[in-house]
């Protein structure tokens, strides 16, 4: 017979947002009960590229999406792979995306997103500490290079609204980004060294780090999927693939699968899960080492270093169902340009890596109390920057869980913003 038991709450996903949740919630002395397949790489969370920046504010839909939507369309955008058949099934989340995709929506973004941004980096010791993970976190600034001085010219905006927020960062011609970072030998035009920025060695060591301090702390893991989450007199069951808990609140933290989570008890919420693949390769021998992360916007892909001469190549957005076949052409074409971008020697995986960014069409997580619902907890939709912002997060989920007021301000994540069609005027 499946095994029954209480708890105060029930956190659903064990990746950065969850566990960081759980772990913020035990601290407050609540007996949490984590659910969670266990599965590592199943979690985005173990995945990505370890960036924890404060200039992390500026969503997808931004002005620029307009000039670029022609090729997004046709899959002539390196950064954006579309399958055309998935299209009507994100619909909501592509409707709420291209009504965000404007410049007041932009800067409206930034400035609800960096409180949280600002307050992610301090979050992430306070935590790297206590699970014995801060040699993994190293304060290195992460890098945006540009092909061409067009290309730099057309991030003009984002500069501007970096600036007005008083994120710093320092441009670098041909020549200084040669001398800061000289295993680049590809020739840019231009980059942008944004110093407010940390990044994460390996992240999934720090998830499985953050696994064991929670353990450590008391907290409670079942490995196995939640199947369903039933609201009862004084609170909640939660029903998993090994037993249930029954609970007066429940945190549903659970990525890209909360959408289809939340769905079961009538939230229909515009989101949609955002792909993304990553490949390790070796450094050649005597390449310099590369010291931070950065993007190259030309190749739409991230290049982050790993540690022991190792680098992370990810790819950009792939817009497909979570449970689709992998399709590895962006990750193929990342590769490539990589290959261009540094001294390479062969991949070091045999099989591409694939995860799901929890994306929201306007940039921002849903963070909050469920509208309909008591003791229900969202903190799902964190999309590039849940691996950064998740820490932050799980605090923010314990003073809410608590009564307390959050130390960021969270009116802008509020959930019921992406229920329904967006105002497009
Ligand atoms: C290529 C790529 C690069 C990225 N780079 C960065 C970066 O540099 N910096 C950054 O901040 N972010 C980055 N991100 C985004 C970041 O990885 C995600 O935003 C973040 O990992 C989301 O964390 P999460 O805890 O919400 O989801 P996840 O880590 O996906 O965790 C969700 C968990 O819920 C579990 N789950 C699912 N269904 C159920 C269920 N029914 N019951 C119980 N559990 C369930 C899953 O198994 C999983 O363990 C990147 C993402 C990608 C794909």
């Amino acid at each position: 017979m499946a095994a029954e038991e209480t708890a105060d709450i029930v956190v659903i996903g064990g990746g950065m947002v969850g566990l960081a949740s759980a772990i913020a919630l035990r601290d407050r002395g609540l007996d949490v009960v984590l659910c969670d397949p266990g599965e590592a790489r199943a979690r985005t969370s173990y995945g990505n590229a370890g960036v924890v920046s404060r200039g992390s504010i500026l969503p997808m839909a931004s002005p620029a999406l307009w000039g670029k939507l022609p090729a997004y369309l046709r899959n002539a955008d390196r950064g954006l792979r579309l399958h055309h058949a998935h299209l009507p099934r994100i619909l909501p989340y592509a409707t709420h995306f291209l009504a965000a995709a404007r410049t007041s929506r932009w800067r409206r973004a930034a400035a609800a997103l960096l409180p949280l941004t600002s307050a992610a980096y301090p979050a992430h010791e306070r935590l790297a500490a206590r699970a014995g993970t801060n040699e993994r976190l190293q304060q290195t600034g992460w890098l945006k290079t540009y092909r061409t001085q067009a290309a730099f010219e057309a991030a003009a905006l984002e500069r501007e609204i970096l600036s007005h927020h008083r994120v710093a960062f320092e441009i670098l011609d041909a020549a200084g980004l040669r001398d800061l970072e000289p295993a680049l030998v590809r020739p840019f035009a231009r980059a942008m060294l944004l110093t407010e920025t940390g990044s994460v060695r390996e992240p999934g060591r720090l998830i499985e780090a953050c696994e064991a301090l929670f353990a450590g702390i008391g907290g409670r893991q079942r490995r196995g999927s939640v199947e369903r989450l039933t609201p009862e007199a004084g609170g909640w069951r939660v029903a998993h693939e090994t037993g249930s808990v029954r609970a007066r609140q429940v945190v549903l933290a659970a990525g890209a699968a909360s959408g289809a989570i939340a769905r079961t008890l009538g939230y229909r919420f515009a989101v949609a899960a955002e792909r993304g693949y990553h490949r390790h390769y070796a450094l050649h021998p005597e390449s310099p080492p590369l010291t931070r992360p950065v993007l190259d916007t030309g190749a739409g892909s991230i290049l982050s270093p790993m540690g022991d001469h190792r680098v992370r190549v990810l790819s950009g957005v792939e817009l497909n169902a979570r449970h689709a076949a992998p399709d590895h052409t962006q990750i193929e074409a990342a590769s490539r340009e990589a290959a261009g971008t540094l001294r390479l020697g062969g991949p070091l995986d045999n099989e591409p890596w694939l995860g799901s960014r929890p994306s929201t069409p306007d940039g921002m997580p849903v963070i909050g109390r469920a509208p309909r619902h008591d003791g229900l907890l969202f903190a799902f939709g964190h999309g590039h920057i849940g691996l950064s912002t998740g820490p932050i997060t799980g605090e923010i989920v314990a003073d809410l869980a608590t009564g307390r007021e959050p130390q960021v301000p969270v009116a802008p994540f509020a959930p019921d913003r992406l229920l329904g069609w967006p105002r497009l005027f």
